[in-house]
């Protein structure tokens, strides 16, 4: 890697101020899932080792510049002093004198984790003096939140002009050691499974795999835009009337790439709040009844997809393949789940772009399966798509 890591560092006695990703679901103000806290474990586990004093900061949810309490940081403290069997200090904000007079007391070998950084509106506007305020707390700067380095924020792109040597942790390398080996240098046949909602979010995504990939797999809500642009008539299905053309031009390009499913799964209704499907059938893709809706990918989409991934020796999938939250309409997902294990037993790399196919693929129970499931949804699309993360480019140079 030609960023410094953390082990280029010499963190004993030094305050180092690292960016995570603790922006972990709750239910009742308890921490419901601290899969992104054990993420960064090892690399808080090795400043700590090293006798360095560590201050972590994050964001959580989307309180949109103001103070929310039930989006404060502070139910992850109790979750990571088990999980590093010593005491976390909190403090009530990330920034300011107070904050800088806990930091202060910090014994080498110590921990605090600051308030979610998204009560200040600045973290997102990028402001340099709030970077400079942040960047105030700590020596060092490490970055080992990969799943909010595609976001130039302050405290993932910004605090690092105040630092001489930012380093990214142990996550952060390990998830750019491997999207970059697959990524930049692919086992042909070379495939990405799409799915998700809306085509309006993936057809930059698509435009740049296109050169890349020999076939994009398309599933999901936006598969039905690219039906209408074919000409078929999609029921009620989702579609995106303004990018029906867009559509047309991507399957024109892609030609024998892009490759649609064949048949779905419909319903007379919908209700994802409530996770209610009305009646379901299975149709051929060009026969949506008029009225209906379709929610999954049907078997023989299932049985075409896989003999086509099948023959590929680097897949990547990222988004759903129907509205996966219901059971009923699950099951294209976890088929493509299901597949994408039966491959990699077989020596093909899979990688799986965080988000809702990251939980499909823990749900399917096959995440040890495959060869890599991502911690960031967004980062990982946008680095597959050859772009370059504002967190990542910000770290210092080898
Ligand atoms: P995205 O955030 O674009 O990756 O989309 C994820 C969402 O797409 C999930 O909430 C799915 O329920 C939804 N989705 C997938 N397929 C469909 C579909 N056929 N109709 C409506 N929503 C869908």
């Amino acid at each position: 890697m030609q960023k410094l890591t953390i082990e280029d560092l010499d963190v004993k006695g030094k305050k180092i101020l690292m960016r995570v990703d603790f922006n972990v679901p709750l239910k009742s103000g308890n921490v419901a899932d601290d899969t992104r806290i054990r993420a960064a474990l090892p690399t808080i586990q090795y400043i700590l080792g090293k006798r360095g004093r560590l201050i972590l900061m994050s964001h959580l949810g989307r309180p949109d510049g103001k103070r929310v309490e039930d989006m404060s940081m502070r139910p992850c403290v109790d979750v990571l002093a088990k999980r590093l069997g010593q005491e976390v200090r909190f403090t009530e904000d990330c920034m300011g004198e107070r904050v800088e007079a806990e930091v202060a007391q910090l014994k080498d070998g110590e921990v605090l984790l600051l308030e979610n950084l998204r009560f200040h509106r600045e973290e997102e506007k990028n402001d340099p003096g709030f970077a400079q305020k942040l960047a105030r707390l700590g020596d060092f700067y490490v970055n080992d939140a990969f799943g909010t380095a595609h976001r130039a924020h302050a405290s993932t792109e910004g605090v690092t002009r105040f630092f001489k040597q930012s380093a990214a942790g142990y996550l952060m390398m390990k998830e750019l050691d491997y999207l970059g080996k697959v990524i930049g240098n692919p086992v042909k046949p070379y495939m990405a499974v799409l799915g998700g909602a809306k085509i309006s979010g993936k057809i930059d995504v698509i435009t740049n795999l296109l050169p890349k990939v020999d076939q994009i797999v398309i599933g999901g809500g936006m598969a039905f835009t690219f039906l209408k642009a074919q000409g078929f008539e999609v029921g009620s299905s989702l579609v995106e009337p303004d990018k029906v053309d867009v559509a047309g031009k991507l399957l024109a390009d892609g030609r024998d790439k892009i490759v649609l499913p064949v048949d779905f799964l419909v319903t007379d209704a919908l209700d994802i709040k409530a996770r209610k499907v009305g009646e379901l059938q299975e149709v051929p893709a060009a026969q949506i009844p008029p009225g209906w809706k379709g929610v999954d990918i049907g078997p023989q989409s299932v049985e075409a997809f896989r003999s086509l991934l099948k023959t590929a020796k680097t897949v990547v999938w990222n988004g759903p393949m129907g509205v996966f939250e219901i059971d009923r309409t699950a099951q294209g997902t976890f088929a493509v789940a299901a597949i994408m294990a039966e491959i990699t037993a077989t020596g093909a790399t899979t990688v799986i772009g965080g988000g809702d196919s990251a939980a499909a693929v823990e749900k399917a129970g096959v995440a040890a399966k495959v060869s890599h499931v991502s911690t960031g949804g967004g980062a990982a699309l946008e680095f597959i798509e050859g772009k370059t993360l504002p967190g990542v480019a910000a770290l210092t140079d080898k």
